[in-house]
């Protein structure tokens, strides 16, 4: 048997149980996986702490990111020993996820663990990374580039949040870093930020066009801040839209977009399609300081989750948790 962390509901409600289960309680797919690490993200963090809207069914094994070694492939796809990535794509939600010893997936969701990283890499890069990859990579689409002038990251503290800082200053951009956590002003730096200011000091949203400020936006927040942001961006300039760690609200008008024209750019990591999502990972290999990368990224073990998603709700994580799989 393999140990799971399952969400089951009963009469009592929703709640996290740690079970051994035998192969068979595994959905049904082409490729058998030996889970080593998964992640800890905001959306695990409302799976494990049984809020609604994430997991479409019980029980379930919660888990959004893993990275693991093949055991066996009936598509053909992979080999076994086949080091890969699965982030999205519905596991950890639709069916079952990353906080496992095993998992059964469909071949064509994963990607090849990019040469010269290690799986614990994979990890603290994760959904969090990849997204904020996808991020940058949205604004560079849209014309934003390192001379246009400063960039915003919201929730810079957190996981999105801190690998776009890292990733923003590493291509050359000013970065601008906005938290509500002043103590970790230190941290910020220590990742790139060249400029550090308060959640509440961000330009407010009190007339629907305000000073033309930032190039470029990489937003976790939502609500008012995703709309303020969207009023202080420069003319031509672009907001990548990530999250809704402070509201899925959007208090905004078209004039950003009308009179400036201003991009607001989605991004879901989740369905993002496979010649997108190699691309983003080859960059991340390439590109995301490896050494600073570890100094945001905390391990633990499956035990720890339930505990360690109550914190990502608070707001008190910072940067990355990886969560070893280990074998017994
Ligand atoms: P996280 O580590 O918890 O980071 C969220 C950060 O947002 C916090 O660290 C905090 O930053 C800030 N924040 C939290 N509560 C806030 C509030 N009430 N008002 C303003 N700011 C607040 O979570 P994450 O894993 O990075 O995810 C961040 C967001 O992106 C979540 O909403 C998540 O669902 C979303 N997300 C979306 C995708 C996608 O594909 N679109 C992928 C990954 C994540 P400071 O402490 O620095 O203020």
């Amino acid at each position: 048997g393999f140990r799971a962390l399952r969400m089951v509901k009963d009469d009592g409600g929703i709640r996290a149980e740690f079970q051994t289960l035998p192969l068979s309680a595994l959905p049904d797919a082409d490729t058998l996986v030996q889970v080593q690490y998964s992640s800890l993200n905001y959306k695990d963090g409302l799976a494990v702490s049984g809020k609604p809207g994430v997991l479409r069914g019980y029980p379930m094994t919660p888990g959004i990111d893993l990275v693991g070694r093949v055991m066996s492939c009936e598509s053909g796809q992979w080999q076994p020993g086949d080091a890969v990535i699965l982030t999205g794509w519905g596991i950890g939600e639709r069916t079952d996820g990353g906080y496992a010893q095993r998992a059964r997936v469909r071949s064509e969701w994963l990607v090849p663990l990019p040469a010269g990283t290690t799986p614990q890499w994979a990890m603290s890069v994760g959904t969090a990374g990849f997204t904020a990859m996808l991020a940058v990579m949205a604004l560079e689409d849209h014309g934003v580039t390192p001379d246009g002038g400063e960039v915003l990251v919201t929730g810079a503290v957190g996981g999105v949040g801190s690998t776009a800082v890292a990733l923003l200053a590493a291509a050359g951009f000013t970065v601008t870093a906005s938290t509500g956590r002043p103590a970790e002003a230190d941290y910020l730096r220590s990742l790139g930020a060249a400029q550090i200011i308060g959640r509440e000091d961000l330009p407010a949203l009190k007339r629907p066009l305000e000073k033309e400020r930032w190039a470029g936006v990489i937003d976790s927040v939502g609500g008012a801040t995703l709309a303020g942001a969207l009023a202080s961006t420069r003319t031509h300039g672009a907001v990548a839209a990530c999250g809704l760690a402070g509201g899925s609200d959007l208090p905004t008008s078209v004039f950003p977009f009308i009179l400036r024209s201003v991009t607001l750019a989605g991004i879901d990591s989740v369905t993002c399609p496979m010649p997108r999502r190699r691309a983003a990972w080859e960059r991340l290999a390439r590109d995301l300081p490896a050494a600073r990368l570890e100094e945001v990224t905390q391990i633990h073990p499956l035990t720890e989750v339930p505990a360690l998603a109550q914190q990502i709700l608070a707001g008190q994580v910072r940067g990355r948790v990886v969560i070893e799989l280990e074998e017994s």
